[in-house]
């Protein structure tokens, strides 16, 4: 077990084990594409084919679910265990077990136990690598009950939005949990195939990388849910990091008496989705392409010192006062206030629960409740609330998770049918 003494002690290394698991996990991945499985052959016994491949006979049984060691069948594909560096990894999350890990990608807590030659108790610390089965769903398990079909990303880069889309033989009321957060299904656009819903997936900056649990359900004839839950990698992001020191002074700038109300106030807006699509074309940009970004999304920021718990959840750019932003794509506004961090703020409601946000402008042109459309001027570019010089922060929330908006300069609604295919 060279190999995970040397993991061990990487990780205590404190900054640079989170490079070392990122490496780990995108050649973890890599290498899922040939596991290292065995298929029994003609003649074969367990016994014979553990001694052959240099594993205990326990291990192996207990790797593949094999209650009994005589019954192996010609042609079934074995797991071998303790061949760490060619099975897939997550890290674990603070306060997972075995278990946690088990229920979140459909296996047992013995084969992971065995896998990882761990006890089946074992309390695991927060960013402890597990080597988890090399299963990838295949297109039978894309379907259950009345849900017909399902398109889920293979893996979504941390602060990008992936998309799902579910084809049912009936209308069906669906629901969709992404690791936790409730997301409200609807039909997709009409340029979009009919018979198939869909949503959007968020991912934070600061999720995984890890696989994390999306439920599909819906409520059958006789009352009783019936529903699935799939894995979906997320990646590593390109993100930077920065070290923020407030003076003193500032420092109380983020006193939660001073942040917190605004915050309530955002969040229970973005709470809000059920509001229609409003628009399927990518966004146009809110700024002209001459003011550049000066801060990117994502980057993950410590202030003081502190962990790295928190990112910019916006694209900044420079731009002098006498500058106008745009709307976007259509949508309803959902606030156009003052705020004491975010300065002279808009919020439009594009549906879907996708919200974008502009921050620090000097004018205000919107009401609450107007409807905006594509190069509807919304403001002007300012230094209001908690900024240090002219600049658009501009903002983008779904289900109140900060995404990458640059994203949504390129996509619209209608990558669904590129992806659906039709
Ligand atoms: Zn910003």
């Amino acid at each position: 077990m060279r190999f995970w003494r040397k993991l061990l002690a990487s990780i205590f290394l404190g900054v640079l084990a989170a490079s070392l698991l990122l490496g780990l996990l995108e050649s973890g991945r890599a290498l899922a594409q040939t596991p290292a499985t065995y298929t029994v052959q003609p003649g074969d016994t367990l016994f014979v084919i553990a001694n052959r491949l240099g594993v205990e006979l326990a291990e192996l049984a207990a790797a593949n679910g094999i209650a009994d060691v005589n019954v192996i069948a010609v042609g079934q594909v074995l797991l071998i265990p303790g061949a760490e560096s060619s099975l897939p990894v997550i890290v674990a999350r603070p306060g997972d077990s075995l278990a946690d890990l088990a229920l979140r990608l459909g296996t047992t807590v013995e084969q992971l136990a065995a896998l990882n030659q761990m006890e089946p108790a074992i309390r695991l610390f927060p960013g402890q690598p597990v080597q988890i089965p090399p299963e990838a769903p295949g297109d039978t398990e894309l379907r259950f009950g009345a849900v017909t079909n399902v398109r889920l990303p293979s893996q979504i880069v941390q602060g990008r939005t992936g998309r799902l889309a579910v084809q049912s033989s009936r209308p069906l009321s669906l629901t969709a949990t992404w690791n936790g957060l409730s997301l409200g299904i609807q039909p997709l656009s009409a340029t979009v195939a009919s018979g198939w819903e869909g949503t959007l997936l968020p991912t934070s900056a600061l999720l995984g990388p890890g696989f994390f649990p999306l439920e599909i359900g819906y409520a059958a004839g006789n009352g009783n849910i019936l529903s699935r839950t799939f894995s979906v990698l997320v990646s590593a992001g390109p993100y930077d990091s920065q070290l923020i020191e407030l003076p003193d002074g500032k420092g109380s700038l983020l006193d939660p008496e001073f942040t917190q109300p605004e915050i309530e106030k955002l969040y229970a807006l973005w709470a809000v989705n059920d509001t229609p699509l409003l628009w399927s074309e990518p966004f146009s940009r809110p700024i002209g392409l001459e003011y550049p970004t000066t801060s990117p999304y994502g980057t993950r920021r410590s202030y003081n010192g502190g962990p790295y718990s928190s990112y910019h959840t916006g694209q900044d750019f420079g731009a002098p006062a006498t500058v106008t932003v745009t709307v976007p794509g259509a949508g309803i506004v959902a606030l156009a206030e003052a705020l004491n961090v975010r300065g002279n703020a808009v919020v439009i409601d594009h549906g879907a629960g996708v919200f974008t946000g502009y921050w620090h402008l000097s004018k205000i042109f919107v009401t609450t409740g107007q409807v905006v459309a594509t190069g509807d001027p919304l403001g002007l570019v300012g230094t209001t609330g908690l900024s240090t010089g002219n600049h658009l922060h501009w903002e983008l929330r779904i289900y109140g998770v900060a995404v990458e908006p640059l994203q949504f300069l390129e996509e619209g609604v209608g990558e669904w049918r590129v992806e659906i295919g039709d």
